[in-house]
């Protein structure tokens, strides 16, 4: 066969096809009229941290022998010399996918400005197409599950969310999963899934603070790091995490700790479980908790979760309010003050209440065991914060409403 010798330079543009799936084209460095386009396709081996970054590469080979597709030329057609200098992406990369929901990482507003944006504006495709860097690490294909800002997510977007990665994780192809969300209830999301996605391979969420017509908006980092733990094989079997601003949160802990600050993601009292620098990956901590594959919870056939109110506590708050939530909920999550205290009137409306009542505080730090609890069959959060402890009381009411069992349920996960 007659060696042919092609400059393939990935051009950073991105290109779209019908269903989501984005396949990154490369252009051809070729100086003559020929008009070779080639689609780089790559394997699902080894992670971004493996993956040797190839830049401009020259390779005498064959069509045959590369491993991008060479499509509309030939070597008989094309008029490039008979030597060919070939810049291929790695055979290597994996394939991520990233579910978009929006958030303030999809936002646009003023040029510039960081606050009176509109959030759950960019596509999925807006926002893989802002980072051409993404073509080192792993293919990507994009799904737009909804466009919100996270304080309209709900049990449905959830449940859509837990099954669609339960379905596609059983395709070899798949290394792992990204969501971008809105910080706000960022939280609540990643603990649902760390509780019902059924796979090893790493689910990542993260967001960012600041939209994307922003003065140094902080998406896109956010996202290509999340990415390249996605593609991890360190991240694989750690349970859902969240990656924002450099930094490994697992999704049972982090928590948003600021209204403004590009760290706004934290986790407090127990810190990230790891950093990202460059696109590399390292880990120091992992949860000890049960998530994932090791759960009791099951959502494919489901629609809704049971429903449950978080009522807060603070000085001279009516207790009427108690009963109107327990009226309307499955369950109720008080936030109490301290180590999830609360008034004489609150402890009467308690001792009533025929549904489950978790205790957790209003302080966002610290445990609540049952030693605490002021209420005889009151159930203690253990350290979850009151926005938390609901998903798992949720979650929970989808198996029993034996306030024991809730217990040993809140120190299992
Ligand atoms: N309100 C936005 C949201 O949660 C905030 C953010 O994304 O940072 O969707």
């Amino acid at each position: 066969m007659k060696k042919t010798l092609v400059t393939l330079v990935l051009a950073g543009s991105i290109f779209f096809s019908g269903c989501s799936l984005i396949t990154l084209e490369t252009n051809p460095k070729t100086s003559e009229p020929e008009e070779t386009v080639a689609t780089v396709e790559s394997s699902a081996e080894t992670s971004s941290a493996e993956t040797t970054k190839e830049t401009e590469k020259t390779t005498e080979t064959t069509a045959a022998e590369t491993s991008a597709t060479v499509s509309e030329t030939t070597a008989a057609e094309t008029t490039a010399p008979s030597e060919t200098t070939v810049s291929e992406q790695p055979k290597t990369l994996g394939k991520v996918v990233v579910l978009a929901t929006g958030g303030t990482i999809a936002g646009v507003g003023d040029a510039g400005k960081s606050a009176g944006y509109k959030p759950g504006t960019l596509t999925a495709e807006d926002l893989i197409g802002a980072i051409p860097e993404l073509a080192d690490v792993a293919e990507i294909e994009a799904v737009q599950v909804c466009n919100v800002n996270s304080d309209d997510i709900t049990d449905t977007v959830w449940i859509e969310l837990a099954n669609k990665i339960n379905e596609l994780s059983k395709d070899p192809e798949i290394d792992g999963f990204v969501i971008t969300h809105g910080t706000d209830t960022m939280e609540e999301t990643a603990y649902f899934l760390n509780l019902t996605v059924k796979t090893d391979k790493p689910v990542v969420i993260t967001g960012s603070m600041r939209p994307s017509t922003s003065i140094s908006a902080d998406g896109p980092m956010n996202l290509y790091e999340s990415v390249c733990v996605a593609a991890s094989r360190d991240a694989v079997g750690k349970g859902v995490l969240v990656v924002f601003s450099d930094l490994i949160f697992s999704a049972r802990t982090v928590t948003k700790t600021s209204t403004y600050d590009v760290m706004a993601i934290s986790a407090r009292e127990t810190g990230a479980c790891g950093v990202v620098r460059d696109g590399a990956v390292y880990f120091y901590e992992q949860s000890v908790k049960r998530h994932t594959t090791d759960t009791e919870f099951d959502v494919s056939s489901i629609s809704s979760l049971p429903k449950v109110s978080v009522v807060y506590f603070s000085v001279d708050m009516d207790p009427e309010i108690l009963k109107y939530a327990a009226e309307h909920s499955d369950g109720i999550v008080i936030a109490g003050a301290g180590a999830g205290e609360f008034s004489e009137g609150y402890i009467e409306v308690i001792k009533d209440l025929k549904i489950p009542v978790v205790i957790s505080s209003r302080i966002g730090d610290g445990i609540i065991i049952p030693a605490n609890l002021l209420v005889e069959g009151t159930i203690a959060a253990d350290n979850l914060p009151p926005q938390k402890a609901a998903v798992l009381l949720r979650l929970a009411l989808t198996k029993t409403k034996d306030a024991g069992k809730i217990q040993d349920m809140f120190f299992e996960y």
